[in-house]
């Protein structure tokens, strides 16, 4: 009875790794046509790591950034609706048409963005690229979220203290912003250098050619300003705290003259490159907070 009993179990072991070995050459195989490829995807994420809901993240992200204290050019939090059950979030910087169909082809549950859709100025009609776009989100099933001015002012998952990070700029205290805030930041380097000297780092650490408007490109940086984006009106707040160099993403042409004729060092070091880490921030604490998949996908764009 006792050998029955072993062989048993052992036959079990066998067929369970049998069966183990066939779903993993299907997965690998990928999702096929078939009724089977709905179950196999389900199977997928199950070995992948846990579900979380929808509704529990974003609750969780208007808690962490308070998004709702934030006067913004658009709406924050759940932009549009999509499953209940997330799985896997893909990140970008923005909600572009490659971006979506990149997601979706990594089977993503909720796209996280830091530039959304339904800003103040768009067009109050759905048609050409906002249609497919968001005829490609509604297909999927997909929800798309996105946090604008609270993922820049976040005190640790923001733009502009992920941009510390990146460029090992010790932060002293916060910038006031045009936009109403204090969304911008300012320290100093942890090693003075060269206004030429930082644009090498930049463009070396943001992997992006930066514009430098420096009256003497030999000026020694000390103190800093910097704020993401298309902030360069901040420039006056800058001045006002006397920093050596201010830094944002987009240049201005009136900000050329401002700086020639003050002597603060002005980089546009790219609206796009000093917005990559914020949303990679968000995206990874969520994946950690929630025992989600996370993956951040770099669309390029120069400006
Ligand atoms: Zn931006």
């Amino acid at each position: 009875m006792g050998v029955v009993i072993v062989q048993a179990i052992a036959c079990c072991r066998i067929f369970s790794k049998l069966f183990r070995v066939m779903i993993r050459d299907n997965l690998n195989q990928g999702a096929v046509d078939c009724p089977d490829s709905v179950s196999l995807r389900m199977l997928r994420r199950m070995q992948e790591g846990s579900m979380a809901n929808r509704d529990a993240i974003v609750s969780y992200c208007e808690d962490l950034l308070l998004s709702s204290h934030y006067q913004d050019y658009c709406p924050n939090g759940l932009q549009i609706e999509g499953k209940s059950n997330i799985t896997r979030i893909v990140s970008g910087v923005s909600a572009c048409q490659a971006l979506l169909d990149a997601a979706i082809k990594q089977h993503a549950d909720m796209i996280l963005v830091h530039h959304g859709y339904f800003w103040k100025n768009d067009s109050r009609v759905i048609t050409g690229y906002a249609k497919k776009r968001i005829q490609t989100i509604l297909q999927h099933d997909v929800n798309l979220l996105a946090y604008h001015l609270p993922l820049d002012g976040h005190a640790i998952l923001g733009n502009n203290a992920q941009l510390a990070n990146v460029m090992q700029w010790a932060i002293e205290g916060s910038m006031h912003s045009t936009c109403g805030r204090d969304l911008g930041l300012f320290g100093h380097l942890q090693q003075p250098c060269s206004a030429l000297d930082l644009q090498s780092k930049l463009n070396k650490n943001l992997a992006h050619d930066p514009l430098m408007i420096a009256k003497n490109p030999n000026t020694q940086i000390k103190r800093i300003a910097w704020c993401s984006g298309a902030a360069g009106d901040d420039i006056h707040h800058a001045l006002a705290l006397g920093v050596d160099a201010f830094v944002t993403g987009e240049p201005a042409e009136r900000l050329y003259h401002i700086a020639q004729e003050t002597g603060i060092v002005f980089y546009a070091a790219g609206h796009h490159a000093t917005e990559r880490y914020g949303v990679q921030a968000l995206g990874h604490h969520l994946s950690e907070h929630f025992g989600i998949q996370h993956t951040f996908i770099d669309i390029p764009c120069p400006i």
